[in-house]
């Protein structure tokens, strides 16, 4: 039987940070605490990702550094300053290794988001990239929205671009409950993003074909969904 990414009850906020991060030789595949967290098959949609996020130049905020690809995306796009939370410590030490050869200024907030978040400004960023991973079942579907909820709007300034996933959740809905990505996204998102002080009119999405390897155990769907966020 298949196996599902989080067994009943498991969370590993606790050890998530100090566990090992485990890229494979090629560099393909990037595991923690046994996750599949980030597979490079999905390079074209994190450039999607990064280029929505970078499309109001400025000061860029990312949110979970994981292969460093929507990271590289970010920097070859016209910016000023890309700010990046990221709480694994095998994951920030490549960070700190890949940000001496930046073009753009790079500044590493450790920690998780949660605790880092609150210390930042208000209307500060210009994008937001929010690409985290679930630690835990109880938030496996909803990580995202305690994020955009409490701090998402307030963080960009007016007329900055919010873009995120959670392809985790998004992979298991689109293999149990929809078969089609807009109209998943629009009946378990968009109420999310109105209730985080967003206008659905200001919401818009883009769909890429990427279809992912056999092999992977988060997503099969052959699209993706990119949502561009605009705050007013
Ligand atoms: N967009 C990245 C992939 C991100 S993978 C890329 O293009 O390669 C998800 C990353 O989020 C992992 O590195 C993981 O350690 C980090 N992460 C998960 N939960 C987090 C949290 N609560 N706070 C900060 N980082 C987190």
């Amino acid at each position: 039987m298949e196996s599902k990414i989080f067994n009943v009850g498991e969370n590993c906020v606790s050890e998530w940070s100090n566990a090992k991060a485990s890229y494979n030789e090629a560099d393909t595949h990037l595991e923690i605490m046994g996750k599949p967290v980030m597979e490079r098959w999905e390079t074209p949609y994190m450039h999607l990702l990064a280029e929505t996020a970078s499309s109001k130049g400025g000061r860029v905020l990312e949110i979970g550094f994981g292969m460093g690809i929507a990271a590289g995306r970010i920097q070859s796009c016209d910016i000023t300053e890309h700010w990046i939370i990221e709480c694994n410590d095998g994951v920030c030490d490549r960070l700190e290794a890949w940000k001496t050869h930046q073009p753009h200024e790079v500044f590493v907030k450790k920690g998780l988001w949660q605790d880092v978040v609150p210390q930042l400004p208000d209307n500060h960023f210009d994008g937001i990239l929010y690409d985290t991973y679930p630690l835990s079942e109880d938030t496996w579907h909803t990580h995202q929205f305690e994020f955009i909820r409490n701090h998402a709007h307030r963080l960009l300034k007016g007329g900055g671009v919010l873009t995120y996933c959670n392809l985790t959740s998004w992979g298991e809905l689109l293999k149990t409950q929809y078969d089609n990505i807009e109209t998943m996204f629009q009946e378990t998102q968009l109420d999310e993003l109105e209730k985080a002080g967003f206008s659905k009119d200001n919401v818009t999405t883009k769909v890429i074909q990427n279809q992912p390897p056999e092999s992977c155990q988060y997503y099969s769907f052959p699209y993706m969904l990119a949502p561009r966020v605009i705050k007013c």
